[in-house]
């Protein structure tokens, strides 16, 4: 478990370089760690450590998971979501944010779903900047409209926008994308829609956090490069 704590230490040290060199404000960039196919043992090194959010990209393993911690730790997921487990979410307030929002039909569900709870559940839509049909999120050119339309909806806010890049060895070759939702983000912002807030910019991993930082990342998503190699079993 000593190596969860010294991984956890260098990943904090790449991202206070990189916001320094980017003459940014390290108090405005998250480190979320992303837990998923690693054990309870591991996450409470990071509890330790003095993190208490965890992102997962299933919403089985995040309830498994919420009842095992405190209510102290809050959870967001990260992964696609089916509109059959989206009342999973809502309830008992398990999710802090959701960030794989890329329909209205699924963003209906969740209004539905937190309606119930009388909660509001934050959301960021997932913008697929790379345009890969193979992807999820919706795309640049069409999020404004989807994102116009699920502002009226009372019980769910947007925060802001999430994207995956493709992968790459080379951070350099996914700095576009990145680029690409901060720009969206501006566009948004200037249009100005009302409950609707641009303030989370999710993108960046463990290849690619200071690419993401120099973009303009405000949670960054790291998950091996803090647990090392996932266990699936
Ligand atoms: C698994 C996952 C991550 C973490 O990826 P690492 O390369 O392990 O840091 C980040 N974002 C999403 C959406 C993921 O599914």
């Amino acid at each position: 478990m000593q190596d969860i704590q010294s991984r956890l230490y260098k990943i904090e040290e790449r991202i206070e370089k990189a916001a320094k060199r980017a003459g940014r404000n390290i108090s405005e960039i998250k480190l979320l760690p992303i837990s998923k196919y690693h054990s309870l043992e591991k996450m409470k090194v990071i509890l330790d450590g003095g993190i208490n959010e965890f992102g997962e990209s299933r919403v089985q393993e995040l309830t498994d998971k919420y009842d095992e911690f405190d209510s102290e730790v809050r959870w967001h997921m990260i992964g696609h979501l089916q509109r059959n487990k989206v009342k999973y979410l809502a309830r008992r307030h398990r999710c802090t944010l959701i960030h794989s929002v890329d329909s209205l039909r699924l963003a209906k569900e969740i209004n539905k779903r937190s309606k119930q709870e009388d909660r509001v559940m934050n959301i960021l839509i997932q913008v697929n900047t790379a345009e890969d049909d193979n992807k999820f999120g919706i795309y640049s050119k069409e999020a404004i409209e989807l994102i116009k339309k699920i502002s009226k909806l009372e019980y769910v806010k947007i925060k802001g926008l999430m994207t995956i890049a493709p992968y790459s060895d080379d951070p350099e070759e996914v700095r576009p994308y990145f680029r690409k939702l901060k720009e969206l983000a501006l566009k948004v912002e200037a249009i100005g829609i009302e409950n609707v807030e641009m303030d989370e910019l999710s993108m960046g991993m463990t290849n690619d956090l200071e690419v993401a930082i120099e973009e303009g990342a405000t949670i960054l998503r790291v998950g091996s490069g803090i647990f090392g190699e996932r266990e699936y079993k």
